[in-house]
């Protein structure tokens, strides 16, 4: 039977066939496949934020829209992320919070040189950003209306905390597939799959379609250099041509899972260390790739101009949840729990004041230095009184195998993980406990209140992971590619992570999907 639904799938993958006349007398004289295997208005590559947020705008303006996506997951970071959103500048939930804003106050709080340089955003590119800063207050309202649900009340968090009210929450009914940073209440919890779900049905409802497992892999050109389509890799090993008579958005994420292409930008990113999001999702770069190919080129992100990082405990795995088939969640060494460890390298020697201290270079100044040690291995070292507190365990599923050992002495401890001056440097900390003077990192004396002293000993590899690296292929405020020159180059559009100059983040990346899709639907 041919249901609504099935008869807009098959009505937005019209066949080449039924088109035919149409692409030849468009593109006549030029290089083209000799036939398109699927045909559609706008091709979108990635489902992620920034892919969603222009399929759903495109769809919601009346164009055909298909979804090629590399991964065997739908969602891309989106989907495991922890969905909490920033929004600023008069949303829904500021006001019932009782916050006063505004579009104008937003923008003069991101454009105050007074504010902090990690978040204020004049360096970025401008025009985007005065796009990015209405469609931020309208963001609750536009999602709520494609039936997503956010949780009553906001919160603060870290670094951003001077604007109260900022933080903004998406709830589902199940935990997804992504690690919850907040516990779920009577309305379910807090993930990101809150946002990109209800986008996919709403989607899939009006005639859209997701191909998982399909990665674009370049852009096809008319003879003006216009952008009509793309090539895709399909799961076969089909290389297929599909027709994109509007356009193409690259929104394939970064290139953190990349370790060359992302050494070019930041030296210390070796391959010690981990990418987060994986395996979930494998953000290899190549949606860049196809964007500089086809003429564009890589910008450094204006608004947090630096590499950023995060560090996981017994896992080599970013936030996922016990039990998740993507990794073992590791230990959550926050908030107080830092005055309990001490960090180690290699040769079992501290390196750092352990608790956490803003660095706008890095996020936390605790990188530059963890980065900078042979290997970049670092331990994580605590005794059984801490363990048993915070019922950290070191085995799996908590923990992975490998990452975490125990034994009754520090001497112990340090042969079983190859750290030569573990024993020594522990009683040397304790010492710094007992006269609350810490000489060799400073480490303020209210956050040295526990000798590590009960055995048994552990020690737990604290991992370290690239998070964004806050490049990526150049854009005007349209969101369209440009080239060395500048120009605009005609059809090709990027967003997300795949774009530079103005920043990620769940609802940054769909934000500007959206501003891209309503240049490529109006235009
Ligand atoms: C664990 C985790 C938690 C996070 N929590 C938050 C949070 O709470 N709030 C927040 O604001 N941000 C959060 N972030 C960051 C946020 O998720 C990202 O900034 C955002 O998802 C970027 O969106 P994107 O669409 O650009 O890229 P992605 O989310 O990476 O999506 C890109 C998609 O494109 C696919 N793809 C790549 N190349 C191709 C290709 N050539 N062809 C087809 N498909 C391709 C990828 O497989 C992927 O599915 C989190 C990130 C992680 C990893």
């Amino acid at each position: 039977m041919t249901t609504r639904r099935s008869f807009l799938k098959t009505s937005s993958l019209t066949a080449v066939a039924g088109l035919g006349g149409v692409a030849e007398a468009v593109f006549a004289n030029t290089t083209l496949p000799s036939a398109w295997d699927l045909s559609t208005e706008i091709v979108v590559a990635g489902s992620g934020p920034a892919g969603m947020g222009a399929a759903v705008t495109a769809i919601d303006n009346n164009a055909k829209v298909l979804i090629f996506e590399k991964g065997k997951n739908y969602g891309g970071c989106g989907v495991i992320s922890a969905g909490i959103l920033k929004l600023e500048g008069g949303t829904r939930s500021q006001k019932a919070a009782g916050i006063q804003d505004s579009v104008e106050q937003y923008y003069k709080r991101l454009t105050n040189p007074n504010e902090d340089l990690s978040r204020a955003e004049r360096m970025g590119n401008q025009e985007l950003l005065a796009k990015k800063v209405e469609h931020t207050a309208a963001f609750e309202d536009w999602a709520i209306n494609h039936g997503v649900k956010f949780r009553p009340g906001l919160t603060t968090a870290g670094v951003d905390s001077q604007h109260p009210g900022m933080w903004h929450h998406v709830w589902w009914k199940d935990g997804g597939e992504g690690r919850n940073m907040i516990p779920p209440n009577k309305d379910g919890y807090v993930t990101g799959a809150g946002l990109m779900l209800p986008l996919k049905e709403y989607f899939e409802s009006k005639g859209g379609r997701i191909y998982l497992e399909h990665k674009v892999t370049s852009v096809i050109k008319d003879a003006n250099g216009r952008v009509i389509g793309v090539e895709v890799l399909s799961p076969n090993g089909k290389i297929l041509k599909v027709l994109a008579t509007k356009g193409v958005v690259l929104a394939g994420g970064g290139f953190r899972g990349n370790v060359p292409m992302r050494m070019l930008f930041d030296a210390r990113m070796t391959k010690n260390m981990i990418a987060t999001g994986e395996p979930f999702v494998f953000q290899d770069g190549s949606a860049i790739k196809v964007g500089v190919k086809a003429g564009g080129f890589m910008v450094r992100d204006g608004n947090r101009p630096h590499s950023n990082f995060r560090r996981k405990f017994g896992t080599i795995h970013y936030n996922f949840p016990l039990n998740s088939p993507y990794g073992a969640p590791g230990l959550d060494v926050a908030g107080n729990r830092w005055n309990q460890i001490i960090f180690t390298n290699k040769n079992g020697d501290r390196f750092v004041q352990e608790v956490d201290k803003w660095d706008l270079g890095t996020g936390y100044n605790f990188y530059d230095l963890a980065l900078a040690q042979p290997d970049q291995l670092i331990w994580t070292i605590f005794d059984d009184a801490t363990a048993k507190k915070y019922r950290w365990s070191t085995k799996p599923p908590v923990c992975e195998e490998g990452l975490a050992f125990d034994a009754n002495t520090l001497d112990e401890l340090g042969k079983l993980t190859n750290q030569p001056n573990l024993a020594q440097t522990v009683e040397r900390y304790n010492n710094f406990v007992d006269t609350k003077a810490d000489s060799d990192f400073g480490r303020p004396a209210a956050t040295m209140t526990k000798k590590i002293e009960k055995a048994p000993f552990h020690a737990v590899r604290c991992v370290l992971a690239v998070h964004n690296i806050s490049a990526g292929l150049a854009i005007n405020g349209d969101g369209q590619v440009i080239d060395i020159d500048l120009q605009p180059i005609p059809g090709l559009y990027a967003a997300g992570e795949s774009a530079g100059g103005i920043g990620g983040g769940v609802t940054g990346s769909m934000i500007v999907g959206q501003i891209a899709a309503e240049h490529l639907t109006n235009n």
